[in-house]
């Protein structure tokens, strides 16, 4: 009898084991499927390894991108073509995560039950969020120089505007060796990482708000610098006495680095990473680059650094897109996405009450020191950086958002080795800006 019961036991064991693995399969098919379709050794979807079916249009139905029995098109204007290079990638595959590459399946007619459904078929279609208007216009207005613009609605996380320069025109590719398209495969938007100047001061700002009681009452001085250990923190001015929206609308690193020395690494570290910037995001399926902080030792001048966005402080382009989103939405980050009508889940990046202060503070910063005329019926609220790279360059960086229920944009300008913040990244976002609102 009880060689009988092992033996069911056995024999049961055996069942469960093989609907197990059935169920193994079913889930591997499930999640791996597309990529074992789309593996590039198979021939019924791609031609010579590229793929040779499918449309990508902008958020408004312009085509950016088409394949059709092995015939290749891009968009029809120029700058279009340019200005969405990396967004939509190319059909060699060279931007690996340009919307070609990463909806690949989609775009072949994939699906679960069918596998690919319409082999050199006209393909599925990929609708990206992107508004290749405004990415033309920003491209324009980069006008030559190396960097990333992104413009996003922070109520949908929709990603409206992504360019990156260099970028080339598919439809005639230059020679790259050539140093002026160094990286020029790069979506810089997704994943470079720069130092940020003084656009870090917002994550410093944040944690200052939440751990020093006093902030608002305080006054802080700056006569040109100040003194850490052995060391001088130089201020871009002498700016006296300030209330800290002053400081803040001053960029003044004095006071930012009396703020950073009693916040301490730890905190402002731990404010970075709540706030995603040092690690990899998912924008609809792409990881972006992880940001770097390294922590300045207590009472030295890196500390300080570290706090003003210098030392060794570096983040991504969409890191800080999606972080003055989460302020100028109360608190909550609608994850970017790059297809449009895509889900966008929301995560509180800070408390509302944070949110609203930075907010008004950014809003002061316009009205005090950028000069509202710069950026004419815009509700425009932004704080500047000029991250100095140590060899007497500087990337210039404009970022931040309207305060306009009609116009919920966030948006985020770097140039590289660009100079000022204000001069030059600040036009970049005018540009872009007044294009979205419907001013020019
Ligand atoms: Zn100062």
């Amino acid at each position: 009898m009880k060689k009988i019961k092992n033996r069911a036991y056995f024999a049961m064991l055996i069942a469960f084991g093989l609907v197990f693995g059935l169920c193994v399969f079913a889930v591997r098919l499930y999640a791996d499927g597309k990529d074992w379709t789309m593996l590039r050794a198979n021939q019924s979807v791609y031609n010579d390894g590229v793929l040779d079916t499918g449309t990508v249009t902008d958020r408004n139905g312009v085509v950016l991108a088409h394949a059709e029995n092995g015939v290749f098109s891009y968009a029809d204007d120029e700058t279009v073509r340019k200005s969405c290079f990396h967004a939509v990638g190319d059909f060699s595959g060279n931007v690996g995560t340009g919307a070609i590459s990463v909806f690949s399946s989609k775009l072949a007619g994939y699906d679960f039950f069918n596998g690919v459904a319409s082999v050199s078929g006209n393909g599925g279609k990929v609708k990206l969020s992107i508004d290749s208007s405004l990415n033309a216009v920003a491209y324009q207005a980069l006008a030559g120089r190396r960097g990333a613009v992104l413009v996003s609605n922070y109520k949908t996380g929709e990603i409206l505007c992504m360019v990156s320069t260099p970028a080339y025109d598919p439809n005639n590719p230059p020679d790259i060796s050539n140093p002026a398209y160094e990286g020029v495969y790069m979506n810089r938007c997704l994943g470079a990482t720069y130092t940020p100047g003084s656009v870090f001061k917002l994550v410093t700002l944040a944690a200052a708000i939440e751990n020093i009681p006093d902030l608002y009452t305080r006054s802080f001085t700056c006569q040109g610098g100040v003194t850490i250990g052995s060391d001088f923190v130089k201020c871009t001015g002498t700016h006296g006495q300030q209330t800290i929206e002053q400081a803040l609308a001053n960029s003044c690193n004095s006071a930012f680095s009396e703020i950073s020395q009693e916040l301490g690494a730890d905190t402002i570290y731990n404010y970075a990473d709540k706030y995603g910037f040092l690690k990899s995001l998912s924008v609809s399926g792409i990881d972006t680059a992880a940001g770097s902080i390294d922590k300045g030792e207590a009472g030295t001048s890196n500390l300080s650094w570290m706090g003003i966005g210098q030392y060794n402080d570096l983040i991504s382009p969409i890191a800080m897109l999606r972080f003055v989103s989460a302020i100028a939405n109360d608190g909550v980050a609608k994850e970017p996405v790059i297809l449009k009508n895509a889900h966008s889940s929301s995560n509180r990046l800070m408390a509302t009450d944070t949110a609203q202060k930075i907010q008004e503070l950014m809003s002061y910063n316009v009205a005090y020191a950028y000069g509202q005329g710069t950026f004419p019926n815009l509700k425009i609220c932004a704080k500047t950086g000029t991250a100095e790279l140590g060899d007497g360059t500087s990337n210039a960086w404009f970022v931040g958002f309207l305060d306009d229920a009609e116009n919920p944009l966030a948006f985020t300008v770097i140039i590289e080795r660009g100079g000022g913040g204000l001069a030059n990244a600040g036009p970049v976002a005018n540009a872009v800006l007044q294009a979205a609102v419907g001013n020019s």
